[in-house]
């Protein structure tokens, strides 16, 4: 192989998304020479797909409570190096229209496509190559002749990487390359690759943000309310989310489903309160003074959709289906308002990676430097973004993460 043949760079990043592409821009503003490679057709296919085309970039309310992860204080350092703020002055000096939802939720009012042609934009301004289309087949770091293992960074250390007959040679990688997560988006397991064969640990991965499935009866209940969709609160000890559930033809999905779903552990039950805020078993007994010649269904449909109240009767009263409230008891009213405001679920398990918003678990922190996400056994390896064990909850702290992890690497890469 001709030198010609191997092409250095001060940086190359692995994976052009949100984290990579931020990373890349921040580090060719440093005057240093980036080159981002990809294994795609092109780049940001996540940013593109997020939050129905409109992207949830950012939340307004970030705060580590919104991340999990084995160590809830790493995330602290990079979400406060570049925060919310700084993303939302980005987009606003690019002119880009966006628009507040429920919670501080931050999306694009018209297209997603406006995030990813700024940061390509800002990449191409900067410098940064960008190569779609690129497998890397190998990875491997040496030494220059005569440098020892203890010579601080300097020179000292070079990864090269294989492409295809080609070898491309950095002083800095970073590995962006995502998580399992929607593989026909770029979801690859290629960034825990090479976290192994440099010896560092992993936690176990699971799919998070991500719809439940059933397999017992409910999921006929589901299929029969699949398209119906209503407030709720869901909860897991205490951890508690409410917002809108949206049953599926497999299970239970909506935002305050997703959420939970990150807390959720297999065989584990969580608790829907219907009604939340209203004391249901208050309610049935109310209506029974007031109207005991109504059935329990036209009280309960007052504050319930109607198709659910009916999945809700054959399952809790069914052989009293036809009587009037009058003759209930008091206690069987007390058992059906209590199943509203906390029906206890035992999901049988998750749509997987095909549908989760994110990975759960990654790269382990204690591997990693909290300020610049440089791995600490070996000098010029960073990991940021999905790949990392820092999972936020919905709401825009996921993009908030790459593009916080992605500039505290590409500030010192
Ligand atoms: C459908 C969907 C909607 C989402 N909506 C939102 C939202 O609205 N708000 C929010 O905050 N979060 C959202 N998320 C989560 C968010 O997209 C991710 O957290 C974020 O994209 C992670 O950024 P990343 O750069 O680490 O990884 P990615 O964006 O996944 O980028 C990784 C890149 O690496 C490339 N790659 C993989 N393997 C290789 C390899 N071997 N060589 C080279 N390149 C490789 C991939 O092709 C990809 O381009 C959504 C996720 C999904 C799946």
């Amino acid at each position: 192989m001709t030198p010609q043949d191997q092409r250095h760079y001060d940086v190359i990043i692995l994976g052009a998304g949100a984290a990579g592409l931020m990373c890349a821009l921040t580090a060719a503003n440093r005057g240093k020479r980036a080159l981002v490679l990809e294994k795609a057709n092109k780049p940001g296919k996540k940013i593109l797909m997020s939050g129905g085309g409109r992207c949830n970039f950012t939340n307004l309310f970030v705060e580590p409570e919104n991340y999990i992860s084995d160590n809830p204080h790493f995330c602290k350092s990079a979400l406060s190096r570049y925060t919310q703020w700084d993303f939302i002055s980005l987009i606003e000096s690019h002119r880009i229209p966006y628009a507040e939802r429920k919670h501080g939720q931050l999306f694009c009012r018209d297209s997603a496509k406006d995030i990813l042609n700024m940061l390509l934009d800002l990449c191409t301004r900067a410098g940064v190559e960008i190569r779609c289309n690129t497998q890397v087949t190998a990875i491997s770091r040496d030494m220059p002749e005569g440098a020892e293992e203890e010579t601080p960074l300097s020179d000292a250390y070079r990864y090269k990487l294989q492409i295809e007959n080609r070898q491309v040679a950095c002083q800095s990688l970073v590995v962006a390359t995502g998580a399992l997560s929607v593989p026909t988006l770029g979801g690859s397991g290629f960034g825990y690759d090479i976290a192994k064969q440099f010896a560092l640990e992993t936690s176990p991965l699971r799919a998070g943000l991500v719809p439940l499935t059933f397999s017992d009866s409910m999921k006929t209940v589901c299929e029969q309310l699949s398209g119906i969709s209503l407030e709720v609160q869901i909860s897991i000890k205490n951890i508690i989310f409410t917002e809108d559930l949206l049953f599926t033809h497999r299970g239970i999905s909506g935002p305050v489903v997703l959420q939970i779903s990150n807390y959720w552990q297999p065989g584990t039950s969580i608790d829907i309160d219907l009604l939340p805020g209203i004391d249901a078993t208050r309610l049935l007994v109310d209506a029974k003074s007031t109207s005991g010649s109504s059935l329990l269904r036209t009280a309960m449909g007052q504050v319930l959709p109607r198709a659910l109240v009916l999945e809700l009767q054959s399952i809790w009263w069914p052989d009293m289906a036809e009587r009037p409230l009058a003759e209930f008891s008091d206690a069987a009213l007390r058992d059906i308002g209590a199943r509203v405001n906390r029906w206890q679920l035992k999901p049988s398990g998750t749509e997987g990676y095909r549908t989760a918003e994110v990975t759960l678990g990654g790269v382990c922190t204690h591997e990693l430097n909290a300020k610049t996400m440089e791995t600490n056994k070996h000098k010029g390896l960073y990991f940021i973004g999905e790949v990392v064990d820092v999972s936020g909850h919905l709401g825009g702290f996921n993009f908030q993460w790459a593009w916080s992890s992605g500039v505290s690497a590409g500030s010192v890469a």
